[in-house]
């Protein structure tokens, strides 16, 4: 695919070329692209018979079963959403950006591609923007683009499928810190050029917490290597596009304020994402506890790594709190509901995990979590698919686990109580006295 934004006009001219397979015959293939003007619909490099509605992309051909095809777009958007362009009417300069957003808006906003989270492909991007930006998108920066050219183009490889959702990418005046894995992952850390005395305080722990993850979780990183890239007017924390996380500059912080606020809980999050999200995905919205619960809990091992144990075992008391009180006013949901709050798939969403490995052992959880992980890489997967593996692993029957923790709407407060106060001296004491 090709890009060329044009941030006067909020416009984005692009291209792009799927490349697939035909799994049965069939009369016409859709895309989804909103709202978009199409300049040229090709199939195998002849013009093709097309329909488009404000939604979608239909082409029409007698496709055959086993064939290969190849069906080139171009066109012009103008995203109501998902694309954000900043800092492009003022007279300040340096601060324009370009970023995307495209969990829950789609970036068929900016792409004809696949709103469903179960047609994964494997994208190669090119980018186009004027020379004095910095272009980062999910990938391998394969070209550096020449210094004399007015308007470079980045190109950035990838190597494996994932759903589109999971596409970004940043443009903005950046520098940037590098880093790489204890297992050889390149990291590149983003700041804008005046921050650079805020790189330390802001990524502290970066690698530390990559290199936990991946030991802790037992899968290497599945993605070609990290970046972190803060941007103004985020609306989220941060988002875990594969590859690419773009998170707000509000977590931009200096070493004194990094007592109050920190990037550490966020940085570890989106990264665990990076294995429970867009390595494996959910089918649809009745599994998302598979995605935030996941990240949320991981992100919560990595913080009692650097900052210890009575942290992470009041923190988790003080959200076990915060659900038996949702629970008590008969405001609590199960984990499989697909309208859960964030505090449902995130905080009870830790707990379940929390609870689960208490039930069934460390080794036995890990074994089941990097079965899991292996089995379903690149693809979508249920709540089912994990547990299943989990049961393996321990040999031991999980129905009331399920029952308690993932369709009841209750908040077992008594059972976590029992956990923190064996766990945690200090709570304990809490308790007695
Ligand atoms: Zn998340």
């Amino acid at each position: 695919m090709f890009i060329e934004p044009i941030p006067l006009n909020k416009e984005i001219k692009g291209g792009v070329i799927y490349r697939f397979d035909v799994l049965q015959n069939v009369d016409s293939v859709f895309l989804d692209a909103k709202d978009m003007a199409f300049t040229k619909v090709e199939l195998g490099g002849k013009k093709v018979e097309f329909t488009k509605t404000d939604k979608t992309i239909s082409v029409y051909k007698k496709f055959k079963k086993d064939k290969s095809y190849k069906l080139t777009i171009e066109y012009l958007a103008k995203p109501k959403q998902t694309v954000y362009f900043l800092g492009w009417g003022d007279t300040i300069e340096g601060n324009e950006q370009i970023w995307t957003q495209g969990q829950g808006k789609y970036t068929s906003h900016w792409l004809p591609s696949f709103d469903d989270m179960n047609e994964k492909v494997e994208f190669d991007l090119f980018i186009q923007a004027g020379r004095k930006f910095d272009v980062i998108a999910n990938g391998k920066l394969a070209v550096v683009p020449p210094q004399i050219d007015d308007n470079p183009v980045w190109l950035f490889n990838m190597e494996k499928p994932m759903s589109s959702y999971l596409l970004a990418f940043a443009i903005g005046d950046y520098s940037k810190q590098e880093l790489a894995s204890s297992s050889g992952v390149p990291i590149e850390n983003y700041y804008y050029p005046q921050d650079s005395a805020r790189v330390e305080p802001t990524y502290r722990y970066t690698q530390q917490i990559f290199d936990f993850l991946e030991d802790e979780i037992g899968v290497s990183y599945p993605w070609q290597n990290y970046k972190q890239i803060p941007v103004r007017d985020f609306l989220y924390a941060g988002m875990e596009n594969t590859g690419n996380t773009i998170f707000s500059d509000g977590y931009v912080i200096d070493s004194t304020a990094f007592v109050d606020k920190n990037f550490v809980n966020v940085n570890a999050h989106e990264l665990a994402h990076q294995w429970f999200g867009n390595l494996v995905t959910e089918k649809d919205g009745n599994h998302h506890w598979l995605h935030e619960g996941f990240a949320t809990y991981y992100a919560y091992l990595a913080e009692k790594e650097i900052f210890g144990n009575d942290h992470f075992y009041w923190k988790l008391f003080e959200t076990a709190k915060e659900l038996q009180e949702i629970s008590e006013n008969g405001k609590g949901q199960a984990l499989v509901d697909p309208k859960a709050s964030s505090a449902t798939f995130y905080e009870k969403g830790a707990w379940a995990l929390v609870m689960l490995k208490d039930k069934v052992g460390d080794e036995a959880f890990k074994k089941g979590v990097s079965a899991y992980l292996k089995k379903h890489q690149f693809k979508n997967v249920t709540i089912e698919d994990f547990i299943k593996e989990v049961e393996l692993a321990s040999a031991l029957n999980l129905d009331e686990f399920r029952a308690k923790w993932l369709l009841s709407t209750e908040f077992p407060y008594e059972d976590v109580k029992t956990f923190l106060m064996a766990k945690n001296k200090s709570i304990q004491t809490f308790f007695r006295f």
